[in-house]
């Protein structure tokens, strides 16, 4: 099932491109593999509206984007850092931990240390973009 879902949302994402308006952006690099990405969010009165991404990366970034575009629509900031902890526990194998199906199937990775960070990627780089704060501003 993980390489099931990973190889499927890597190949055809779903959620390629810019998030329009784009109130938070940011980038993120993982020089280990070679993983680049931008991350574009779109931040309507504390709710995430739309999450897209672009770059280049693995496969296990690329469907980690894909996966976490999808899961963060609607939430606020706050759910989504809360969303990412679980994510990282679940990645880094510390227990059992109780996030949404579709993250679960990246409990795969534990198998695979060298990959945490290819499947955090985009994670810390949504979180850095809504923490900066980097809001469009007509003032
Ligand atoms: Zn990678």
């Amino acid at each position: 099932l993980y390489l099931e879902m990973v190889t499927d949302h890597a190949k055809n994402p779903r959620h390629r491109g810019k998030a329009e308006p784009c109130t938070h952006i940011g980038t993120g690099n993982n020089p280990l593999c070679g993983d680049k990405i931008v991350v574009t969010a779109s931040v309507n009165d504390g709710i995430i509206e739309h999450v897209k991404f672009d770059g280049e990366g693995c496969a296990i970034s690329t469907a980690s984007a894909d996966l976490m575009a999808e899961i963060l629509v609607g939430k606020t900031p706050d759910e989504a850092t809360s969303l990412f902890t679980g994510f990282h526990e679940l990645v880094a194998g510390k227990g059992n931990i109780d996030v949404p199906k579709k993250l679960a199937v990246f409990s795969g990775v534990r198998e695979f240390p060298m990959r945490v960070k290819c499947a955090t990627l985009a994670w810390h780089t949504v979180l850095s973009a809504l923490e900066q704060g980097n809001e469009v501003s007509t003032e």
